[in-house]
């Protein structure tokens, strides 16, 4: 499928490629294996300014759009899906800082995020408010020079490896949603330090780690924006990440059906390959279907974020929904396709359908975003009668 490219774009989507191919490719299953977080990949990915892409120009950036940071993401995650987790965090952790920081805060933290020298992370989910993120009951109490932090975050990409964190906190708990605001928090402030590290079921190279807050001080020039429009604020920035979960799912979909051709291929039985068999032609066919409709859903989703364009919730939703459910069945089926291979650790195919997992649940899971594209098909209705 043509998706009219620029020159530019085209040139990062085969950097990415890339790295992804003579670097990740070799230690993937050795950092999924030992849950170890990926500095060296980090570093390259740095040395090929790929952290810059998604800051802007004006910040040592080179000021791409949600649609490159979708491509970047789209060949880590062909690859690996935890490494392509620990870049895409850092963009999350830095996208409320590039659209509503001072110049102060982006003179002060986006070159180094630029340069790949400093990680950032989103931090808003607590153990009692997941989907529910409005029962979040982290606290920020003014104070002489600041606003003082206490409070527990849980399940935090990144936790522990970035250094730059958004965090999310009630400075006012009688207004609800209106009483919750933003504050960039740095690792070594006195009062912030991290609890447990998650064993999980995939993005195993991925960190995710409780933040701890005990009368942490955070300097009032920190607070991003003005108090009580955190949550305002986080609407805006889910609707400008969600395609980048689904650019992470199409290039895991991607991974599996490349994996499942290549291993039908050369795998015979019955005197022939299995890949001449048509009920394996009708699995992988579907597969190839599935993958470039979610890729064109969100690239194009990618573009409309880029537009400028303000309707983004039931688009992004969409996007972020339908390559997740993909990502999920292509892997599953890529497993089945190479039958007993697929299921064991030499090969990347279990891994790409543990990782695929996550798609499905975070930055709102498909069931909480399939009832934000129902109540938007409402809005909808109700205006029209
Ligand atoms: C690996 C990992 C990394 C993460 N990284 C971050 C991060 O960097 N920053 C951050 O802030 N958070 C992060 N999260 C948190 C993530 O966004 C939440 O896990 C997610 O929003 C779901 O919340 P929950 O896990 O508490 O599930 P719950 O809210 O307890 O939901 C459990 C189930 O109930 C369903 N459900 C809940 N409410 C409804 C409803 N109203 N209608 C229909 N179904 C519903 C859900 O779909 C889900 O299937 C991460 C989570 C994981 C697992």
């Amino acid at each position: 499928m043509e998706y009219f490219l620029s020159d530019k774009q085209k040139t990062i989507k085969s950097l990415a490629r890339r790295i992804a191919e003579e670097k990740i490719l070799p230690v993937r299953a050795e950092l999924d294996e030992k849950e170890e977080f990926p500095w060296a990949i980090i570093k390259d990915l740095a040395n090929a300014d790929m952290f810059r892409i998604f800051v802007p120009k004006e910040y040592e950036g080179l000021g791409g759009g949600c649609l490159e940071l979708c491509l970047v993401v789209e060949e880590l995650a062909r690859v690996c899906g935890g490494i392509a987790t620990s870049f895409a965090a850092t963009a999350l952790g830095s996208f409320m800082l590039i659209d509503q920081g001072s110049e102060a805060q982006k003179q002060r933290y986006l070159p180094s995020i630029a340069s790949g020298s400093r990680l950032a992370a989103f931090a808003l989910t607590e153990p009692t408010a997941g989907s529910d993120a409005l029962a979040i009951k982290t606290t920020a109490d003014k104070a002489e020079g600041g606003y003082v932090l206490n409070g527990t975050k849980q399940f935090i990409t990144n936790g522990g490896d970035a250094e730059i964190y958004t965090v999310i906190a009630l400075t006012d708990k009688t207004k609800g949603a209106r009483g919750a605001s933003a504050f960039l928090v740095e690792k070594d402030t006195p009062g912030f330090s991290f609890g447990k590290k998650e064993k999980k079921m995939g993005i195993r190279s991925s960190s995710t780690r409780e933040l701890v807050f005990r009368n942490c001080l955070v300097p009032e020039e920190n607070m991003i924006g003005k108090p009580g429009r955190a949550f305002f604020m986080i609407m805006k920035l889910l609707d400008q990440s969600r395609p980048g979960v689904g650019a992470q799912a199409v290039g895991l979909a991607q991974g599996a059906l490349e994996a499942a051709v290549d291993y039908t291929e050369q795998r015979e039985q019955f005197g022939q390959s299995l890949i001449s068999l048509p009920v394996v032609q009708d699995i992988l066919a579907e597969m190839a279907i599935q993958v470039e409709a979610a890729r064109a859903l969100v690239y194009a989703t990618a573009r409309t974020v880029d537009s400028g364009a303000s309707a983004l919730t039931e688009g992004s939703a969409m996007a972020k929904v339908f390559a997740s459910d993909v990502a999920m069945k292509v892997t599953t089926d890529a497993v089945q396709v190479c039958g007993g291979a697929g299921y064991m650790r030499d090969y990347p195919l279990e891994k790409m359908m543990r990782d695929a997992k996550i798609t499905q649940i975070y930055e709102g899971s498909n069931q909480v975003l399939r009832n934000t594209i129902a109540s938007q098909l409402r809005k909808r209705k109700a205006k029209t009668e």
